[in-house]
This record gives structure tokens, C-alpha cells and sequence, in this order.
């Protein structure tokens, strides 16, 4: 479906910016979320998912390598060959976003993901490392994890292996300065690092981005302004968010993996029992669709003032699912966020329920 706006329906969606408060930006990674996003009236990216971009067939076999090797100077020598591929990626949605803000959040995976699956990519890894095959299955036993949405993913894999993050901020800053010596315009990227649940770990990571940083400019003349955030989605960055917010430049909530872990609920199994919870009167919703206000939302304000009581002006948005639904959208007005990200094909929902918000929390302009 060709993506557009038109007519009575575009009208409506003026009236609609006329009135709302919350920015609306889109949850996008590749070029067409992107463009998508921008055609439904996106103000930006909220979120881009960089583990996605691995997975493209011309990358996942050395994205492989890089996890499977058990050398700092392996990872290295991949995440080199990656990074042309990243840069490229980074470029094209600083074009297509024109100066818009672009969040882009470092590599998130389950490591599980990226770990070859059978016998048989084993062995074609064996032979593209030069190594033999019991090595190779000792080393994916030994990266095996029995819970890997709680284990090594997120700002864990980036302090572990500190080269993947550096690439990934090289390629970001690379990108930032060719796109602003060929436009003439300078992207600002918004660097969001995941699963942060302690200050430390947003120190040692924002440390990694600004080396990187500094060394880009210095090698090309050229200075880009640039942002450095956290996901707030565990419940122990929400609970000590006054701490996090002094090295944080922004927080978005990520709300999916906020309500997994405040309830201990799989978000890739609670399909399973919820609906009898819902129908039960357990829970008066799926959590993972419209915000919980007692519980997760609960968090979301603790964060807020927080994270507010050191940066006044601390940007907050919220980049899980959430983000496209009206109730929880409701929410977000009354909590004070300052953007709500979701799926393109969710931005003109979310802006006619951003105006609708504002209006029934006594905000917005009701003659416009
Ligand atoms: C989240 O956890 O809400 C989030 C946006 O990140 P992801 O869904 O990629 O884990
Ligand atoms: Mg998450």
C-alpha cells in the first residue's frame, strides 16, 4: 500500500497537529519504515533497532564470526568488515529523515539470535573461521544461554565486547559528517544505549561513544552535535533514574521490555494465559498492548521525577509498543512525556490520539 495521506482525512490530521502536545515520531530501520513514517507525518525516528540491519543475509554470516570468535582481534577484524555496511545504513536514514531527530539504538539482541542454530552452520562457520569443528561447538555451548532475554544482550553485550559499540558509534559519527558534508545539513543522532539498569554501565558506554566521537571529528574537521540516552526499561533504572539522568541526555521508555520484567512475564509467551487473566478480571487489559497504569506507568513516573529532579529539561519519550496505542498514549499526555514512537503505519493514530489526549486532559487549543 502506497503510503499517503489525502483529503478530509489529511484535514483532519492538520486539526489534529493543531491541537496535541506529544511529538509523534515512528519506530523505523529501514529505508522504507523510514520513508513510510515521514509520508504518515512522523517528527522523527524514536527508535531504530540496529540488530535488525544484521541480520541482512550479506551480514548475518559475519556477524556470526564476530560473536563466535573468542579474540578481541577476530571481533575486530569483522566488526571492520561490518562497518561500511552500518555507515551506509545510517546515511540513508539521515537523508531520508532531513534533519529530523533519528534515535539509534545500539545492538540489542538475544544473543541466541546470533548464534548459529544447527550442526550445519556450525561446520560452514568452522570453515569460514579456519577452525575446527569441536572448537566451534564448544564455543557455541559456551555463549548458550538458558534465559537469554534476561542475560547477555543489551548495554551487557556492549561493555563485554566494547569494539561492537565503537563501530557502531564510528559508523553513526561517519555517517553524520558525510551526510552533512553532502547536504550541507547536519543529521543530530540521538545515541541510545539498551537495557541499562545501573548508572555505571551508561557511564562506561557513553564513555566508548564520546572517545568515538572525538576521534571522527578530529579525522574528518568536522563536529557534529549529538545526543547520548538511555531505554529506560527495567525497573531498577526507573527506580534510581535521578542517578542515571546525571550522565543521560535523554531517556525513552521501553515499555515492552518494562512490562516483561515488572510483571516477570515473558513478552514472548504471556499470549499463552493473559487472555484468561483479561477474561478473569486478573488484569483489566493485555499489559503488553495498552500500558499498565498501577504498575509500569507507576514506573514511568517515578522515572520522570527523577530523572527531572537533576535535568529539568530531560527529554522523555516512549519507544515499546505502547506507543501506538491511544490508551496508553492517553497516558503518556498525563504523565508528561515529551514524544511517543511507534510503527509507521501507527503514526496517524497516534496523532489524532496524542490531540485527543491533550484535549480531554484540559490541554491543547480546542479552536484550532
Ligand atoms: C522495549 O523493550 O520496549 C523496546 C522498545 O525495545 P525492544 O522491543 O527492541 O526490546
Ligand atoms: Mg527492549
Amino acid at each position: 500500500v502506497e503510503p499517503q495521506l489525502s483529503g478530509d482525512f489529511a484535514t483532519l490530521m492538520e486539526w489534529a497537529d493543531g491541537v496535541r502536545r506529544l511529538k509523534v515520531r515512528a519506530n523505523a530501520e529501514t529505508p522504507l519504515d523510514a520513508d513510510t513514517a515521514r509520508k504518515f507525518g512522523a517528527e522523527g525516528i524514536g527508535l531504530c533497532r540496529t540488530e535488525h540491519m544484521f541480520f541482512d543475509p550479506a551480514r548475518i554470516g559475519v556477524v556470526r564470526q564476530m560473536i563466535m570468535t573468542d579474540s578481541e582481534g577476530g571481533r575486530r577484524e569483522a566488526l571492520a568488515r561490518l562497518l561500511p555496511f552500518q555507515r551506509a545504513d545510517f546515511i540513508e536514514l539521515f537523508r531520508i529523515m532531513a534533519g529530523l531527530p533519528v534515535t539509534i539504538r545500539l545492538l540489542d539482541p538475544p544473543l541466541h539470535e546470533f548464534l548459529p542454530h544447527s550442526e550445519e552452520e556450525i561446520g560452514e562457520l568452522a570453515t569460514a573461521m579456519g577452525s575446527d569443528l569441536v572448537t566451534m561447538q564448544r564455543r557455541a555451548a559456551d555463549l548458550a544461554e538458558a534465559n537469554p532475554m534476561l542475560g547477555h544482550r543489551g548495554c551487557r553485550l556492549g561493555i563485554s565486547y566494547p569494539e561492537i559499540y565503537e563501530m557502531q558509534a564510528r559508523a553513526i559519527f561517519e555517517a553524520a559528517v558525510a551526510t552533512a558534508k553532502e547536504t550541507g545539513a547536519a543529521p543530530v543522532p540521538e545515541i541510545m544505549i539498551p537495557l541499562v539498569a545501573t548508572k555505571k554501565e551508561l557511564e562506561i558506554t557513553r564513555a566508548q561513544v564520546d572517545k568515538v566521537a572525538k576521534e571522527v571529528f578530529a579525522e574528518s574537521g568536522v563536529t557534529i552535535e549529538y545526543y547520548v540516552g538511555t531505554m529506560i526499561e527495567l525497573p531498577r533504572a526507573a527506580l534510581t533514574a535521578d542517578k542515571i539522568a546525571e550522565v543521560a541526555d535523554f531517556f525513552s521508555f521501553g515499555t515492552n521490555d518494562l512490562t516483561q520484567t515488572t510483571f516477570g512475564l515473558s513478552r514472548d509467551d504471556a499470549g499463552k494465559f493473559l487472555p484468561v487473566y483479561v477474561e478473569k478480571g486478573i488484569l483489566p487489559k493485555d499489559p503488553f498492548v495498552s500500558i499498565d497504569i498501577e504498575g509500569v506507568g507507576a514506573l514511568v513516573k517515578i522515572a520522570k521525577e527523577k530523572g527531572r529532579s537533576v535535568k529539568s529539561d530531560l527529554k522523555l519519550g516512549i519507544c515499546g509498543e505502547h506507543g501506538g496505542d491511544p490508551a496508553s498514549i492517553a497516558f503518556c499526555e498525563e504523565a508528561g512525556l515529551d514524544y511517543v514512537s511507534c510503527s509507521p503505519y501507527r503514526v496517524p493514530v497516534a496523532r489524532l490520539a496524542a490531540a485527543q489526549a491533550a484535549l480531554s486532559s484540559g490541554g491543547g487549543d480546542r479552536t484550532a
